[in-house]
């Protein structure tokens, strides 16, 4: 049972960093399925879905638009494959102060849940890594939707059918001003950590109800998610 708590983690640049082998995912599919060679490193990915990365990358190649949507499904399971296949290779690492957290707040029986751009299966591939996958029974996910805000509210829904979250303390946790703007639309609390791509200054300017420079202060953190309540 859940104290009433729901707490919704962002994974890249939030919980962990580093996530070569996804990278790797998306050049090798976009050259797979539409034999694009172009360098795409330059793109910001940062708080992006992964559907809506890949029309990026595929647009910005100078793909047409209905080629593109002809091969994303195809091009999204190959992905998904890709990345299943090699990530024993990822140089994924816990960021600092998280597993702590985590271990704190599920101690706490605070109900925890993700929200990611990354596809469901990458997702917990990713976490699971670092050890962390078995903290998050459920989700938002990039496979859920292309649009961060719907991700966020197929988590909400999640939380309230699968897990019976009753309660009203909801708050999202990213690195991204694109994490922030996605929990508005529901008046979802939102704390936001520099760990990511965004300066703290960049994060205040989005809105965020807290700015930190990380998550490694772990009684802070409780002691702000304690006074939401
Ligand atoms: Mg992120």
């Amino acid at each position: 049972m859940d104290n009433g708590i729901l707490t919704l983690f962002d994974i890249d640049g939030t919980l962990v960093r580093g996530a070569r082998c996804h990278y790797m995912a998306f050049v090798r599919s976009v050259r797979k399925f539409y034999g694009m060679k172009k360098d795409i490193s330059g793109i910001n990915y940062a708080g992006k879905t992964d559907p809506q990365i890949l029309r990026e990358v595929l647009e910005l190649g100078g793909i047409p638009k209905k080629t593109i949507e002809e091969n994303l499904r195809e091009c999204l399971e190959y992905m998904t494959q890709y990345y299943l296949a090699n990530v024993h290779r990822e140089n994924v690492q816990a960021l600092g102060g998280v597993k702590e957290l985590l271990f704190e707040l599920k101690r706490d029986n605070v109900l925890l849940g993700l929200t990611t751009g990354n596809l469901e299966p990458i997702a917990y591939a990713k976490l699971g890594r670092v050890g962390l996958a078995e903290y998050f029974p459920f989700g938002g996910f990039g496979s859920d939707s292309p649009e961060r805000p719907c991700l966020v509210k197929k988590a909400l829904e999640r939380a309230r059918e699968d897990f019976n979250y009753q309660g009203d303390t909801i708050l999202v946790i990213g690195d991204t001003p694109r994490d922030v703007d996605a929990a508005k639309p529901f008046h979802l609390h939102t704390l936001a950590v520099a760990t990511g791509s965004y300066s703290v200054e960049e994060l205040q300017k989005s809105g965020a109800d807290y700015v930190l420079e990380s998550l490694s202060d772990v009684n802070k953190i409780l002691k702000i998610i304690n006074s939401l309540v």
